[in-house]
């Protein structure tokens, strides 16, 4: 097993996506002590051994894709990354199974299911980097979710060293982990790596469907989506994935030189299935969008889009950050929310388009998305109080956020109301006695003192960050290229 002592290495560890301020360590000790690279089930059971042994925190990492602070440390500790854990166990074609390592990423396993004529139902958009274990960790929606589930309805069986030190199978390979008493594949699914290190996943897998083929409409504006939804998810049109960008995000595209369409918003819907069905699909589904407003795109827009769907931040080639905010809302509110995000954007003088998909039938996902200015650290700190007020959004909508990790750790009481919240807190304490599984997370957000931050003072704070950056002059990233686009 692989470990670093390096001080750089150690640094390139103590942040995610969201890139974070020095002056953030005054408060947590982002940088771990040790970075170590296991490779086998094993040495995952040793260095939680050693971390109970020496009560320093052990924090599970896959891609540091994620931008909530899950796997950033907050008292040091062991980062493990999980990324070495990257092979393929068996692919059991008979039984439409498959056994890995949590550390590959679910584009080398879809590539890899292809190759034997199968197919991976659902993966998240950045599956070229993000890893089996990190979107189990954090239970999110995406590609392939509104025909197929999420990653948790396709898992079997996994292995997961506890942090008592015991390892446990939570399923069983062949059969659905039903009807055995509460199902433990959900307990780790979204457990943000709070209550285990996942060491070996068997998800269900399907046969490659005889066709996938995309399909775009365009609409004059993202606001007029839902009565086309509402037409949608009432009729017998399956598609396996339905995901929309409005008018700013193209034109972010088209400036950094890409091939984006110049519309007001447009979604594009993959259909998977036999070719005569599909064809059946396609032309109820273009009935659905065009007597609900929308112009049907050529064939070769919609597969450009298709292509393009693990890249939607390409706009990062301008040089700017672009954080995501995510938030899930019930399509009935989906204009309401559109309508107060657009505000909030505004309010915050940021820049921001808004991307999304469908998560399933009576759910949207949206996905606004912010530049930053890297270079400039107050401004890129402040801006992350607009994830909050999102959230709130959400909330007030009859929503809520996606995802907990340091800074929304104290959203829980709002999504499970305080007695759920105080359940899901004992569950960590028995499981994980004396705090070392990524502590200061999901039900805490943990300082390096060992003590926590109160989740008034840290929405307080998130919420002054919001109100002060909307004081500031209006972001100017971005503008040179969009004038230029728009003369
Ligand atoms: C371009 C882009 C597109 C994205 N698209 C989507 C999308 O479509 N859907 C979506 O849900 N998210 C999306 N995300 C967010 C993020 O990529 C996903 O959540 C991703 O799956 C995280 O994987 P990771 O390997 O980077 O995990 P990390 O960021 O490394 O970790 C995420 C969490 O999982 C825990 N964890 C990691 N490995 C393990 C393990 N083996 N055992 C236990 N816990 C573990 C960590 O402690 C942490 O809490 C996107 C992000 C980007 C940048």
């Amino acid at each position: 097993m692989e470990t670093s002592d390096d001080k750089l290495e150690r640094r390139l560890y103590s942040h995610d996506l969201a890139p974070l301020p020095k002056e953030m360590d005054l408060i947590f000790k982002t940088t771990p002590d040790q970075v170590v690279r296991p490779q086998y089930s094993e040495e995952v059971a040793q260095m939680m051994a050693k971390a109970a042994a020496t009560k320093k925190p052990i924090v599970p990492r896959g891609a540091g894709t994620w931008g909530l602070g899950g796997a950033v440390p907050v008292q040091g500790g062991y980062v493990l990354d999980m990324t070495a854990m990257n092979k393929i166990i068996s692919i059991d074609e008979k039984n439409l199974v498959v056994t890995v390592q949590p550390g590959i990423t679910w584009k080398a396993l879809g590539d890899a299911l292809d190759a034997k004529g199968l197919f991976l139902p659902c993966y998240p958009s950045s599956a070229p980097s993000a890893t089996l274990g990190g979107w189990i960790g954090t239970g999110g929606t995406g590609i392939g979710a509104y025909k197929y589930g999420t990653a948790g309805d396709l898992i079997r069986d996994m292995e997961v060293v506890l942090p008592i030190g015991r390892t446990i199978h939570t399923g069983d390979k062949y059969v659905p982990a039903c009807g055995g008493g509460p199902n433990l594949n959900w307990l780790f699914v979204g457990s943000e790596g709070i209550l285990g290190v996942i060491t070996e996943v068997t998800l269900s897998v399907l046969p490659k469907p005889e066709v996938l083929r995309a399909t775009a409409y365009s609409f004059d504006d993202l606001s007029q989506l839902t009565p086309a939804l509402r037409k949608l998810v009432r009729s017998d049109v399956e598609p396996m994935h339905i995901m929309y960008g409005d008018k700013v995000h193209f034109e972010y595209l088209r400036a950094v030189g890409k091939d984006a369409p110049d519309v007001g918003c447009m979604v594009t819907c993959a259909l998977t299935g036999s070719k005569d069905a599909v064809d059946l699909e396609e032309k109820s589904l273009d009935e659905i969008m065009t007597s609900s407003g929308a112009k049907k795109m050529p064939s070769e827009v919609a597969e450009h889009e298709w292509s393009e769907r693990s890249y939607e931040f390409r706009v990062r080639e301008m040089g700017a950050g672009a954080i995501p905010g995510e938030i899930l809302v019930p399509i009935e509110s989906f204009e309401k929310v559109l309508a107060e995000t657009r505000a909030l954007v505004k309010k915050m003088k940021l820049k921001g388009p808004v991307i999304g998909t469908v998560a399933d039938r009576n759910t949207v996902m949206l996905m606004p998305y912010y530049l930053t200015d890297d270079h400039n650290f107050f401004r890129t700190t402040l801006a992350m109080g607009f994830g909050k007020k999102l959230g709130d959004i959400a909330f007030e909508n009859g929503g809520r956020p996606v995802g907990l990790g340091l800074f929304f750790a104290g959203n829980l009481n709002r999504y499970r109301g305080k007695e759920g919240a105080e359940l899901i807190r004992r569950i960590k304490t028995l499981m994980d006695p004396y705090d070392i599984m990524n502590p200061g997370k999901v039900v805490e957000t943990g300082t390096r003192f060992g003590i926590s931050l109160p989740a008034v003072l840290m929405n307080f704070g998130m919420n002054m960050m919001a109100g002060m950056k909307g004081l500031m002059p209006r972001d100017k990233i971005g503008d040179k290229e969009l004038a230029k686009l728009r003369k």
